[in-house]
């Protein structure tokens, strides 16, 4: 019987040591803390064989007081584990201190035991089958050696039961395994000391808590923990999911299923089966498609439409399908977002229709795609837009805008693309066969005036193209404008063509307006000289009208570039320079046979805007030392329309330095003869030109009389250009015009050709 108890004893300190192999290999981090409790449980098992096996008092005292005295070091020991495992170390220097103190004491004295006998005496007793054992009798102070036990026991309760108390019910089974089987072990504990069996098998106890406490931290996974922490994820994924065992039948839905599809408990099955029918298609579902592809359904569901994309995912364990489930998310916002994001993207904020780098890209497209239609491209501009927002405000543009957007999209037909281009530019792509210049002419009542009580008008230019495939749309719209930009300044016209001549005209202009400076520098721009002949046939001035000698181009007549100078306010510089070189002239014929001859140079209403008329010809006559009157200056009407009191005063100063003013082309524009009455000139010159371009040239003829005859009468002396027949010198002649100028006398010459052929021929008659 003794050897049975051996060899419990001897298997308990065996498990015991395989535990403490286990920690040694362990990566715990409370690993550490298990070996103390471990390794000091094996000395009262130790302990015990010895007890077991004495054969004589002293030896079973011995035994006896190393077992009690162990056994608080086994328990202390468990405290400290404990508190390292509950994290809970209240000021552990000094508790600790004190324990091993009380401990220690206490363990002196039972040790000391054999010799005093305080503890408790040892006496021999044979049990039924005559085997001899030695058992204790207790003395007082061995009570006072229990209660420090079971100080320690209590404290080891309080620290779990504390925690508990502060942990969530799942983590319980942590210290759940200490606690129960430290309530055991005192029970049992107990229950052998008071009850005496004749061998105290209670510290069995302490070695099984033992290897269940190592078993429990080392290696027990909490299943229970990580199911419920996995069903948590489950819920909280933000997806549905549903679960489907190996015959695809639905076993669980999280609640964002359950609530997305209103799954029925009651009904599971049929619940899941419905709502994937209603989503995936009956017959689908019928096959169990559903399961075999992952998806994105478009649905409008509960009044809203959704994206939900389905993705089917089979559960495999040791290469064995255990099961499926079912990922269902909502991908409502991100595709609306998408769409948003398109819309935005490829359409313009305010007014809706498609911005400028989309319609580009989509024009190109279909002309490549639909070589078959023939398309025209139809641009808007505003007329000074950005006044209109200036005066009227941002809103108001905005508004203008928006219903400009909405007539074009009223004209909308099958293939047609509306885009909007620039702040106040809209573009239309067009089946030709649909467009007509009507249609843009006449401008809707709706877009006539900025607003119903702000009857400012708004004025659209429209530029049209024919849409060639072979040509980039952008370039085909950057035409467009170029069209407009020739119509910019015109009232009446709306609608423009753009075409090849218009495009070498743009070149032309940019031309010439790169190569002005450097073209003046070069001298490239001569004067010719064009006489005028007085009644008597006798040489009484000339005309300076410029050329310009191009390297490339030739002679380059003045019609090809004065306009474009003037629309771009250059025309100032060339005209400084032509006025400067008839100075020039005029100086060097000081002292000749033409030093009475006047020249009259041409001065363009821009150059009022852009020169300082008055100084600049003081400031050329005194340089080059010429007589004012020597210089006639010819303005046109158009300059005395605008302004009118500064001009004016501009003419008093002018006549005042004795410069003789002409006004040129009288009858060729307004012609208006209240202007004759305020306007200071010294000579009326008409352009014949508009006897030639009448249709009923009689009546043409009358009015030339009649103007003749009422410059007379205000006392200006007339000059006439543009004479080209002896019967036009005759006519005029006989109406009184005193001088003449025209082909029939010479075309403009240069200044060589002059002095070597005209002046021999008109000057000494
Ligand atoms: P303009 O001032 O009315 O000059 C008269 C134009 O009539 C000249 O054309 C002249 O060659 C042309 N002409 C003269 N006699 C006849 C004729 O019998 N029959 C016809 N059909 N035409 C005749 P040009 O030289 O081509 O000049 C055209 C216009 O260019 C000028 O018209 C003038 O407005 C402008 N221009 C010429 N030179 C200058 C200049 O230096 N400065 C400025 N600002 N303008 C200039
Ligand atoms: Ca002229
Ligand atoms: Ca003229």
């Amino acid at each position: 019987m003794k050897s049975l108890y051996i060899i419990l004893f001897l298997l308990n300190i065996f498990g015991l040591f395989m535990c403490v192999l286990a920690i040694g290999r362990s990566k715990n981090k409370l690993a550490p803390f298990l070996n103390l409790p471990i390794i000091s449980a094996m000395f009262p098992i130790a302990f015990s064989m010895i007890i077991v096996s004495a054969t004589s008092e002293i030896v079973a005292n011995i035994g006896y007081s190393v077992f009690c005295a162990s056994i608080n070091w086994v328990i202390y020991n468990f405290l400290m584990f404990t508190s390292n495992l509950t994290a809970i170390r209240p000021k552990r220097r000094l508790w600790h201190y004190l324990a091993c103190c009380l401990i220690g004491t206490d363990s002196l004295i039972i040790l000391l035991n054999p010799l005093t006998d305080t503890a408790f005496t040892v006496y021999p007793k044979t049990f039924g089958n005559a085997q001899l054992y030695y058992l204790p009798l207790y003395g007082t102070y061995f009570y006072l050696h229990l209660t420090i036990s079971y100080l320690i026991c209590l404290a080891i309760l309080v620290l779990l039961l504390y925690k508990m108390y502060r942990t969530p019910v799942i983590y319980w089974w942590r210290y759940l395994t200490i606690l129960i089987s430290f309530l055991v072990l005192v029970i049992w504990d107990g229950i052998s000391t008071f009850f005496q069996t004749y061998v105290n098998i209670s510290c069995i106890g302490y070695s099984i808590s033992a290897i269940m406490i190592t078993v429990f931290t080392l290696a027990v996974k909490p299943y229970v923990l990580i199911d419920r922490m996995l069903r948590y994820v489950v819920e909280d994924l933000g997806v549905m999911i549903i679960f489907f065992d190996l015959d695809r039948v639905p076993i669980y839905a999280n609640d964002a299923a359950i609530s997305f599809f209103r799954l029925q408990e009651e009904d599971f099955t049929a619940s899941v089966y419905g709502a994937l029918k209603e989503w995936l298609g009956e017959e689908n579902v019928a096959k169990g498609e559903f399961a075999e592809r992952e998806q994105v359904i478009e649905k409008v569901h509960h009044g809203r439409v959704y994206h939900l994309a389905f993705h089917w995912h089979e559960m495999v364990l040791h290469g064995r399908l255990i099961g499926a489930f079912l990922q269902i998310s909502d991908q409502s916002e991100y595709h609306s977002n998408l769409a948003r994001e398109r819309f935005h993207a490829t359409h313009d904020a305010l007014t809706g229709l498609y911005s400028k780098e989309y319609f580009l890209e989509i024009v190109d497209q279909r002309l490549r795609e639909d070589p078959e239609t023939e398309y025209v491209i139809v641009a808007s501009d505003i007329r000074d837009f950005k006044l209109i927002n200036d005066v009227f405000g941002r809103e108001a543009g905005d508004r203008i805008l928006i219903r400009i957007a909405d007539k074009i999209m009223e004209l909308s037909t099958e293939k047609a693309l509306y885009g909007r281009i620039g702040s106040d530019k809209f573009c239309v792509l067009m089946e030709k066969s649909h467009y007509s210049d009507q249609l843009f002419i006449e401008q809707p009542k709706e877009v006539a005036y900025v607003d119903d009580h702000l009857r400012y008008p708004v004025i659209c230019h429209v530029g049209v193209i024919d849409a060639d495939p072979s040509v980039a749309a952008g370039i085909l719209i950057d035409r467009c404008y170029i069209a407009i930009s020739q119509i910019k300044n015109d009232y009446e016209r709306r609608v423009v063509r753009y075409d090849d001549v218009m495009r070498k005209q743009m070149l032309w202009e940019n031309r010439v307006t790169g190569e002005l400076d450097d073209a003046i520098r070069r001298k490239e721009f001569v004067p010719y000289l064009q006489p005028q002949i007085d009644k008597n046939g006798k040489l009484c001035g000339a005309e300076v009208l410029v050329r310009w000698q191009h390297p490339t181009e030739g002679l380059i007549m003045p019609g090809r570039f004065i306009g474009i100078l003037e629309k771009n306010g250059l025309i100032a510089k060339l005209d400084s320079y032509i006025w400067q070189q008839a100075c020039v002239l005029l100086s060097k014929w000081q002292d000749t046979e033409l030093s009475e001859l006047p020249l009259s140079v041409n001065i363009s209403p821009r150059d009022f805007y852009f020169t300082d008329i008055f100084q600049t010809f003081v400031g050329l006559t005194q340089r080059y030392g010429i007589d004012p009157k020597k210089l006639h200056l010819e303005i046109t009407e158009t300059v005395m329309m605008t302004d009118v009191d500064r001009r004016i005063e501009l003419l008093d100063k002018l006549h005042g330095a004795g410069f003789l003013v002409e006004m040129d082309d009288f009858g060729s524009g307004f012609s208006s003869l209240n202007l004759l009455k305020d306007t200071d000139v010294d000579v009326l010159k008409i352009d014949m030109g508009f006897l030639r371009e009448s249709a009923d040239s009689e009546r043409s003829k009358q009015i030339l009389l009649f103007v003749i005859n009422l410059a007379h009468q205000l006392g200006l002396h007339v000059i006439c250009e543009g004479v080209e027949t002896r019967e036009q010198l005759e006519l005029l002649t006989e109406a009184g015009c005193e001088m003449f100028q025209g082909y029939y006398f010479s075309k403009p010459v240069d200044v060589e050709m002059f002095v070597e052929e005209l002046v021999p021929k008109y000057l000494k008659r």
